[in-house]
């Protein structure tokens, strides 16, 4: 167990704001190789995410939810347009940005090391970071996502499905960010356990007044998570719409209707 002195910590806990929005894409456009094979995966979308906002992104498989995501990250090659995490591009790959916004993956069996016990897994962005009391900041992430001690010491292997999703939102809460990016954070679950997992979310969210963008291919996590909505297809934004709004079904296009009726649970809430 590496413990960092405490007194080197405190100095950067956060990146100040350079801008009003937590989070701000301007005609992004993203494209994947070239010439013959030119993928637009994104095209000229623009979304503006407020602090302590909680906004969903929802769309069918292939519609470029997860490509904005990991922009956000700095990832992708961006063709063109904004990107920006309060105001900063995360392409600048500023070590201090990455306590401002964390990114939970899709599939947390990818982003967990399966050598590394969660021990490891959540003291290494601290150590990385230069902050202390390590100990005591890995048992209370532990404790925040419901696991508890006794799960400090295993492998991303000897935990289930919902357990390695909890793990993984710890090690995206260990630096305290301000904002969280969720990509499709129930999918790989079995449906008992996405409740759980979507109740954990949307409890953090509220007792730490974090920021949320939240990808989905299903509109029931959307609209239990989030205030705000934007529909996705073909790398495009269909249309912006209010949680009310999804709820009552006022939306201005054919093809969030046929989403709509094909997501069973917010439609027979209305
Ligand atoms: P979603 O998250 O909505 O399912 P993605 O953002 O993952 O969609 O992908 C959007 C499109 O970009 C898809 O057609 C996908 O096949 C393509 N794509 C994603 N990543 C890559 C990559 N690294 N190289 C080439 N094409 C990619
Ligand atoms: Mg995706």
């Amino acid at each position: 167990m590496v413990e960092v002195s405490a007194s080197k910590t405190e100095a950067c806990n956060d990146v100040s704001p350079a801008a009003d929005w937590a989070l701000e894409i301007s005609d992004l456009n993203v494209v994947y190789n070239t010439g013959v094979r030119a993928m637009h995966a994104v095209s000229g979308v623009s979304l503006h995410v407020a602090e302590g906002e909680a906004f969903g992104l929802a769309g069918e498989s292939g519609s470029g939810k997860s490509t904005i995501l990991r922009c956000l990250v700095g990832l992708p090659p961006i063709a063109s347009g904004i990107a920006k995490v309060t105001g900063h591009d995360p392409r600048a790959g500023e070590l201090r940005l990455y306590r401002t916004c964390q990114m939970v993956f899709q599939d947390p069996y990818g982003s967990l090391h399966p050598l590394q016990t969660l021990d490891r897994c959540l003291s290494e962005p601290l150590i990385i970071h230069k902050i202390g009391n390590v100990d005591k900041r890995v048992r209370q992430a532990l404790d925040h996502v419901g696991l508890g001690a006794k799960f400090r010491f295993r492998y991303p292997h000897q935990l289930s499905g919902g357990q390695r999703q909890r793990a993984a939102i710890a090690r995206a809460i260990i630096l305290e960010p301000r904002t969280l990016l969720l990509d499709e954070p129930t999918s790989a679950l079995d449906v008992s356990v996405q409740a759980e997992i979507l109740n954990l979310l949307a409890d953090l969210r509220e007792e730490r007044n974090l920021t949320y963008l939240v990808v989905s291919h299903d509109l029931a996590v959307v609209d239990f998570l989030c205030d705000r909505l934007a529909i996705m297809n073909q790398g495009l934004i269909v249309e912006e719409l209010s949680r009310d709004d999804l709820c009552r079904q006022k939306t201005a296009s054919e093809y969030t209707r046929m989403l709509l009726s094909a997501s069973d649970s917010v439609w027979t809430k209305a």
